[in-house]
């Protein structure tokens, strides 16, 4: 059936969201908005731009007439959407131009989260920077490139902390990186955390925990922290989170979830079944455990898209929810999460235990091998598989990607030393460390071992 399908958005999710559509459906009008002068970015290449990994500003950006005429799409960008009027079907936005309004018959919302900028006395705007955007990666690398900073300090050390850190280090920068938590990257257990942060004091980074940012004074170059420690910075990142973008929603009286995101169903409808959203701005829920979860990652928001442009078409495929699966290159390391950690499930009041294995990449003799360290978390009595994280030099992702599919599968940890692991001594060992974990984690199943 032709319809005219708006989409507010058209980076992650949004743009996705509109090729989807047009692979299933040649004929419906698609008008895309987007605030901002960039559609499609890749803003997961950005910390890499800053490290000069990636040269070519333009490889992280796609042309929008491009896009507009490979997908048959209307691409209106530097066009913001203001507000939604359910009764009329009708959004309205501003322009250049001024205000419009445009009908639809289905909306898609996809307007993605704002990083956190916390209210922190004495910042100085000019030196102080946020990365989510293609502007917000350009002011950073300008005043990199005009003002030659030598010391950095980071605040967060999360995925795109941690992601600065190492970028800043490769051009030379002398980086701290400051957490308010007992550890880094909570996407891990505390003791995987642990092997990375030996990793960054290993590769020059001062790493500062249990220290919240309090204030900044002379001008914005002297950091104070909770505890009277003062770090001083030319320049300093925040990377604290982000907030759903939900102002749209609230404005429409669209249900929102306990983040303040929007709330949908698993065909991706809002409370207005006219309405769909996915990406940062949406709370889906967890695969495993059917609560509520937030999870800002590339993976959802296609998947979702996927979902959203095949029920336009009446084809019902629900999306199932989020595992989180994600991973992370810190310096030399690569460190990878799928699932839930021990402080998710403790919170959910789940009883479980967790394995852990330190072990090697592939047969030590052959060259190339480097460690690996990896971690189960699953069901006390049944053995079903909650959580998987891993850390190492060589071998994480693929271990990962395994682990991460057998909780899909619903497979027990009792399946694990059964999975038939392809091996040579350049990529495993007879039993690949999936196996043996299995095998550690059915011993203690067993032997009714408490963690
Ligand atoms: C630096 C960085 C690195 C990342 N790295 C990874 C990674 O390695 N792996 C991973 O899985 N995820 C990564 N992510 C997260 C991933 O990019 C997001 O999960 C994904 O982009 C979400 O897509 P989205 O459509 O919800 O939001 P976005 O991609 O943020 O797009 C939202 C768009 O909506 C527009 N918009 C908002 N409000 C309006 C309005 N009212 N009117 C018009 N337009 C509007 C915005 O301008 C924006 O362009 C990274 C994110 C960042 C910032």
């Amino acid at each position: 059936m032709t319809q005219k399908i708006i989409i507010v958005g058209g980076v992650g999710g949004d743009a996705t969201v509109a090729a989807q559509i047009r692979r299933q459906d040649r004929t419906s009008e698609v008008i895309l908005f987007d605030k901002g002068n960039h559609i499609s970015f890749s803003n997961c290449g950005m910390p890499y731009y800053i490290g000069e990994v990636v040269e070519n500003r333009e490889d992280l950006l796609v042309e929008a007439e491009a896009f507009a005429e490979k997908y048959g799409v209307i691409v209106r960008t530097n066009a913001e959407v203001t507000a939604i009027h359910r009764s009329k079907k009708q959004i309205q936005y501003k322009d250049h131009d001024g205000v419009h309004t445009e009908t639809y018959d289905k909306l898609i919302l996809s307007p993605g989260a704002d990083p956190i900028v916390p209210v922190i006395s004495g910042l100085n705007t000019d030196r102080t920077f946020t990365l989510h955007t293609i502007p917000d990666m350009d002011n950073i690398y300008t005043f990199i490139q005009n003002n030659k900073p030598k010391h950095v300090a980071v605040i967060g050390a999360g995925f795109i902390g941690l992601e600065m850190v190492e970028n800043l280090r490769a051009i030379g920068l002398d980086c701290t990186i400051i957490d308010r938590s007992e550890q880094v990257m909570k996407l891990v257990d505390k003791d995987m955390a642990n092997l990375i942060e030996t990793h960054l004091t290993a590769k020059g980074v001062h790493v500062i925990l249990n220290n919240g940012l309090d204030s900044f004074s002379n001008d914005g170059k002297t950091l104070h922290l909770t505890s009277g420690k003062t770090v001083q910075a030319d320049m300093t990142i925040l990377a604290v989170g982000i907030k759903p973008k939900s102002a749209l929603a609230v404005g429409a009286s669209l249900a929102l979830g306990n983040k303040e995101a929007i709330t949908v169903n698993e065909y991706m409808q809002t409370s207005d079944p006219n309405i769909y959203a996915l990406g940062d701005a949406v709370e889906t829920k967890d695969f495993l455990t059917d609560s509520n979860r937030y999870a800002a990652l590339a993976w959802p928001a296609h998947r979702q898209a996927f979902v959203i442009a095949s029920h336009l078409q009446k084809i019902k495929i629900p999306y199932r929810g989020t595992l989180g699966s994600a991973i992370l290159k810190a310096f030399d390391l690569t460190v990878a999460a799928t699932g839930h950690t021990t402080s998710s499930l403790e919170n959910l009041g789940y009883s479980f235990k967790e394995v852990t294995l330190d072990t090697y990449s592939h047969a030590g003799y052959y060259p190339g091998s480097e460690k690996l360290s990896l971690k189960i978390l699953f069901d006390s009595k049944n053995g079903t598989i909650y959580g998987a994280q891993g850390v190492g030099l060589a071998g994480v992702d693929k271990r990962l990607a395994v682990l991460t599919t057998a909780i899909k599968g619903k497979l027990t940890v009792a399946d694990l030393p059964e999975l038939q692991m392809a091996y040579a001594p350049p990529y495993s060992s007879p039993e690949d460390p999936v196996n043996i974990i299995g095998y550690k984690a059915v011993a203690m199943l067993e032997k009714k071992e408490t963690r």
